[in-house]
């Protein structure tokens, strides 16, 4: 089945039962100030779980393209290290605002799944949450139960709060999570350990799918619980893994929503991604291959729906991802001119018919990476001939911490790359004072800041959060601050 089938699929299911499909929101949000990135499908949904308006439909289903670069979600250290993390993917979703709740929302997650997909049930796990005494909140029974019908009981696991319950923020709408995982590890493997022991342990191979949320409480502002008048379903599947087990393979950078794209790379840069039995040099190539395929799907996103990479905001991140994708060419594959633009092409064949908006701007996109590459190698080039004089200074082998950094926070120099080149030279430098440095820079912008925890910052009586700027720097991204005023 190929990816686009499986989308589709997905649609038609949940149009068959009764649900509103509606495109997906853009990855950029303009009018929220609370979060940056759509980082979930139901970001767009959020004021109807408020009770500030009122859907088009009691049932909606989508798929959302969502990025996962700052804040709560960041999964940026991740992409590409991991096979099934990545900035942009797509969340396939489906939502009852007030109307269906748990019996229906499970039982049509497994008919999809089991009859429509006909994933075998012996590889599927389910999660419900066990309840919190200090949280007072109860054990999921209901949820349960209705597991308990479908699925056989040592198949069913308990969750705790921070992987089955789910907050909007210190206060609103909140409720239990059920999640579904899926092992894919070879019969040998399941012999060796039982899948249940790995669920949630950051296995490959055993791996969370599809998130569903039953909205069933209302955090009152002194922490105390009351039922939500209306109940809501909120449910999340990542659409990437779901391809990569349904095309049986145990990466989603094998199915077809990545296969083009690396093959392009491959193609461009002359090098190989090694599928199976990687050496631990092919590794350090297939991870640079990785980190391209999936940065160039955030940036053309981002800049299709109207987010240019810039200085500030939303383009400063932007402009990091695609920055990393350039770094890990030029550091790993020996790419010395622009290239990344020219993948372009490829993904909006690709993802074109799904989302329009890439063909549409597709030669935007393109002028607009190649140029964003070409600065940057630009810059790149300086930083060498910079690191050049650095070391023609340095007596010994170990260069000054305080000048690598210098480097990285004046040139935007990767450290990686100084560790990288000085490595030939049988060089190296000191670390620990470069860990200094950035951290006493990190203390410098903290100072004052609040960093964001939640998915968004709720607005408590009398406080009003001003969004202040983009100004801290964190895993390479900028994340928001806010004061409160
Ligand atoms: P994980 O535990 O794997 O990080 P999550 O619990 O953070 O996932 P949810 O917030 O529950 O994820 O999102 C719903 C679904 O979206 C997940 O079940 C997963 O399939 C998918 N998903 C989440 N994060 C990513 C990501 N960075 N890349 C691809 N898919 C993702
Ligand atoms: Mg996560
Ligand atoms: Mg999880
Ligand atoms: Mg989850």
């Amino acid at each position: 089945m190929t990816s686009q089938q499986i989308r589709q699929q997905f649609l038609d299911f949940f149009q068959s039962k009764g649900h509103l499909i509606v495109p997906s929101a853009p990855i950029v949000l303009k009018d929220d100030p609370t979060l940056m990135f759509n980082n979930s499908g139901m970001a767009q949904f959020k004021e109807f779980f408020l009770g500030n308006g009122t859907p088009k439909s009691k049932r909606v289903a989508d798929t959302q393209k969502c990025l996962r670069v700052s804040g709560k979600h960041n999964d940026l250290e991740e992409v590409g290290i991991d096979t099934y993390h990545h900035t942009m993917f797509e969340m396939l979703g489906n939502w009852s605002f007030g109307d269906y709740f748990k019996k229906e929302a499970i039982h049509w997650a497994w008919e999809l799944l089991t009859e429509v997909y006909k994933i075998d049930k012996d590889i599927l796990y389910v999660t419900v949450f066990e309840g919190s005494k200090e949280e007072n909140v109860p054990f999921d029974q209901e949820a349960y139960d209705i597991w308990k019908s479908l699925i056989s009981e040592d198949r069913i696991l308990l969750g705790n709060k921070k992987d089955n319950f789910w907050e909007m923020g210190d206060q609103g709408p909140c409720g239990p999570c059920s999640e579904i995982h899926v092992d894919i590890r070879s019969a040998e493997e399941k012999a060796k350990q039982p899948g249940r022991e790995l669920v949630n342990s950051d296995h490959p191979h055993v791996v969370e799918i599809w998130n569903n949320v039953f909205m069933e409480f209302n955090r009152k502002a002194d922490g105390s619980l009351e039922k939500l008048p209306a109940q809501h379903v909120d449910t999340g599947m990542g659409f990437e893994r779901l391809c990569m087990v349904l095309q049986g393979v145990q990466s989603n950078y094998d199915t077809d929503v990545f296969g083009p794209l690396i093959q392009k790379i491959e193609a461009v840069t002359h090098k190989k991604y090694t599928k199976d039995n990687a050496s631990e040099d092919e590794e350090k190539t297939n991870i640079a291959i990785r980190v391209i395929a999936d940065h160039v799907r955030a940036v053309a996103f981002a800049i299709a729906d109207g987010q240019l990479p810039s200085n500030t905001a939303a383009g400063y991140v932007i402009r990091r991802i695609l920055r990393r994708a350039i770094r890990y060419g030029f550091t790993f594959l020996n790419t010395k001119e622009a290239f990344i633009y020219k993948l372009v092409e490829t993904l909006a064949e690709q993802m074109g018919t799904a989302f329009p908006e890439i063909r549409k701007q597709q030669k935007l996109v393109e002028n607009v990476i190649r140029e964003e590459e070409n600065s940057f190698l630009r810059t790149l080039d300086q930083g060498l001939q910079l690191l050049d004089n650095v070391i023609d200074e340095t007596q010994g082998e170990v260069v000054s911490g305080v000048k690598a950094f210098e480097l990285f926070d004046t040139f935007g120099f990767p450290k990686d790359l100084t560790g990288l080149i000085l490595k030939e030279k049988g060089m190296s430098y000191d670390e620990e004072a470069f860990d200094k440095a950035m951290y006493e820079q990190k203390m410098r912008s903290r100072a004052a800041s609040e960093v964001s925890k939640d998915d968004w910052q709720v607005l408590v009586d009398g406080n009003v959060e001003t969004f202040v700027g983009y100004d801290l720097l964190v895993n390479e991204v900028k994340i928001t601050r806010y004061r409160v005023v």
